[in-house]
């Protein structure tokens, strides 16, 4: 079975073909990139998405060696993300479905950063991490859905380092930007540490490391430290988390998930508590039509579909707002 996924959800516009729900065919994306200093603004983003959609859906329609291909189906993220972009995915989601006589399914983002991750690394039933722009939430999953165990109070990781990032004046994303220069940073600042149970809060973290910025600390040493801090804070809620619900199994998602640094840490909380541990390809942990093509096989798999005039959009939606009962995997 072929799906067709389309992600649009906030930066990036992507379109994929999965196989079975674990075979990436195509993947193709498109990622709209702020000025420097400046965030994503929702309608300029859209028009991004809008421009490049027709030529990211061309190609994702074909493979490297020319061949065309017809999707089953065709899955598009209703939420959660920004209003504007998100209408264009699905826009040209319920358009494709319409010409091509095939059933749409709504995808929940979130759920789909983790479907990608646990079918690319094979795990049943593990504690997943999930740390993106829109997400930082420790989930298990019970009684039919992802259950939230831990999440930030606050910001999400992903925004505390990318509006660090905008304040320093280094390029969007932020996250590799810092992570390149926290290789060479070595002296580690003194910063907030905020964990409160299972939950953290970013926001005292940003505000302190913006002050030591304008008082013209070391950029790399700052850097180091932010990221030294943020990850440890999140690596001592999932070793609680961990400890409370006993799974044996741990992966990590998202666009966060393709720093080394926190991949290391993650890695080994998990191994001291004999877990084992895996992380989304890198290729694969930013936001990309894949995670939502693998998805919406398993929801369709499973009775989802909306018939074209009843489809939506979710910009606010939680995790656990969703039933997912393809978890734990076979
Ligand atoms: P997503 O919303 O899942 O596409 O994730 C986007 C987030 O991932 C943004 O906040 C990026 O700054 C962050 N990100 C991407 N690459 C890295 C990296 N190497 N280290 C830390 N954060 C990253
Ligand atoms: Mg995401």
């Amino acid at each position: 079975m072929l799906s067709f996924g389309i992600e649009s959800t906030a930066h990036t516009f992507g379109a994929s073909i999965v196989e079975d729900a674990d075979r990436i065919i195509t993947n193709v994306k498109s990622t709209y990139k702020p000025p420097i200093g400046v965030g994503i603004h929702p309608r300029k983003a859209s028009e991004h998405h809008a421009e490049v959609s027709d030529e990211i859906v061309k190609k994702a329609l074909v493979t490297t060696d020319g061949t065309a291909l017809r999707p089953d189906l065709i899955a598009y993220a209703m939420g959660p993300g920004l209003g504007p972009c998100l209408r264009i995915g699905a826009t040209v989601a319920r358009a494709l479905a319409s010409y091509l006589n095939k059933p749409l399914v709504p995808v929940h983002h979130g759920v789909a950063h983790l479907d990608i991750a646990m079918s690319l690394a094979r795990v049943r039933n593990p504690l997943a991490i999930l740390v993106s722009g829109g997400h930082t939430s420790l989930l298990v999953h019970l009684a039919r859905r992802w259950r939230v165990y831990g999440e930030t109070q606050d910001i999400t990781l992903g925004n505390l380092l990318d509006m660090f990032a905008r304040e320093a004046k280094l390029p969007s994303p932020g996250g590799p930007a810092i992570e390149r220069l926290a290789n060479h940073g070595h002296r580690l600042l003194k910063l907030p540490y905020t964990v409160k149970g299972n939950d953290v809060a970013y926001s005292g973290l940003l505000t302190a490391t913006i002050q030591l910025l304008k008082n013209r600390a070391d950029l790399e040493d700052l850097c180091f430290s932010l990221q030294e801090i943020a990850f440890s804070m999140l690596a001592e809620a999932v070793e609680r988390t961990l400890v409370q619900t006993r799974r044996t199994e741990v992966i990590l998602a998202g666009g966060v998930a393709a720093n080394s640094r926190l991949r290391e840490m993650l890695e080994s909380v998990s191994h001291d508590h004999s877990a084992t541990y895996d992380s989304i390809p890198i290729e694969y942990s930013g936001d990309c039509g894949a995670q939502i093509a693998c998805s919406g096989a398993l929801a369709f798999e499973h009775g989802t579909r909306v018939a074209n005039e009843e489809s939506r959009v979710v910009p606010r939606w939680r995790m656990d707002e969703v039933d997912v009962p393809w978890v734990p995997r076979k």
